[in-house]
């Protein structure tokens, strides 16, 4: 990858730039522009197949960009900058950039043969060497955060699936990310567990957190989130403030999609 490189910034923790993906022949992401400022909470919706997924998964490097850039924290994920030249990167050193991000995905992704506590000091210990007693204190006060003081002992399956996904907020916060990155964290719950869950998103938000929530809950992206973007087809096809996206949709496929939740 080659091209001009501009200075860093750090007043947007992520810069995305003409980001294209594409899988064989299909283009999921056709050419996506975005800019999330520090402290922002932006929700991206749209339908199924849009490419939110592959959107928040190249914000990480767990899918490489076919076309464009992406920068997390003023460096290009994946990338290594050399002189005007950028090279491809692994190991602990895309480790270390992927730990600028926290991903929450549909489906918690816990160890299943790991206690609550033991998922949380997981990355903290063995990827950024943090001695176990401290990442362990830390573990139970973010527990302690997400409601869940008493369950560090708990394995997932005796937890529901609102508490694990609320232990997975918590282990993706252990990483200290600048980032929080959340792929329709409730999507996979019954919907009695979904408030517990948004709940603790919510403080997040107020903490000052920047956070980008691929999310179908309308009103969460309503009352929490500063910006919302509508996706269709890898495209970037309306963005704005809650209240004029969500009220008031001028694009066609904006006010299709919307009114499924009418
Ligand atoms: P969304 O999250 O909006 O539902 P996705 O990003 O998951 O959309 O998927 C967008 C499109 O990319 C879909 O057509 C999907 O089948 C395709 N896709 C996603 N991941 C892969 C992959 N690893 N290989 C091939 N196609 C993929
Ligand atoms: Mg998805």
């Amino acid at each position: 990858m080659q091209e001009t490189l501009s200075p860093k910034t750090s007043d947007h923790p992520v810069e995305i730039n003409s980001l294209v993906k594409a899988f064989g022949a299909q283009v999921v992401l056709d050419g996506i522009s975005l800019n999330v400022k520090a402290g922002e909470v932006l929700a991206i919706i749209g339908p199924s197949g849009s490419g939110k997924s592959t959107l928040l998964r190249c914000v990480n490097h767990l899918e490489k960009p076919t076309g464009g850039t992406i920068r997390v924290c003023g460096d290009y994920i994946g990338y290594r900058r050399k002189g005007n030249v950028l090279r491809e990167i692994g190991g602990r050193e895309l480790a270390r950039q992927r730990a600028r991000t926290g991903m929450v995905f549909q489906n918690f992704n816990l160890y299943s043969h790991k206690t609550a506590l033991e998922n949380i000091i997981e990355s903290p210990v063995h990827v950024r060497g943090v001695d176990v007693k401290t990442a362990k204190a830390r573990a139970h006060a973010l527990l302690e955060r997400v409601g869940l003081a008493d369950r560090a002992d708990a394995y997932p399956a005796q937890l529901s699936g609102g508490q694990q996904q609320r232990v997975a907020i918590a282990r993706a916060l252990a990483g200290e990310p600048e980032v929080m990155l959340f792929d329709e964290p409730t999507s996979a719950l019954d919907p009695e567990l979904v408030g517990e869950v948004l709940t603790v998103m919510r403080e997040i938000a107020e903490s000052g957190m920047t956070m980008i929530v691929v999310t179908h809950e309308i009103q969460f992206a309503h009352d929490v989130c500063n910006r919302v973007v509508f996706m269709a087809d890898g495209k970037i096809v309306e963005e704005g403030a809650p209240g004029d996206v969500l009220d008031n949709p001028q694009a066609e496929r904006t006010q299709a999609f919307l009114g499924r939740f009418n």
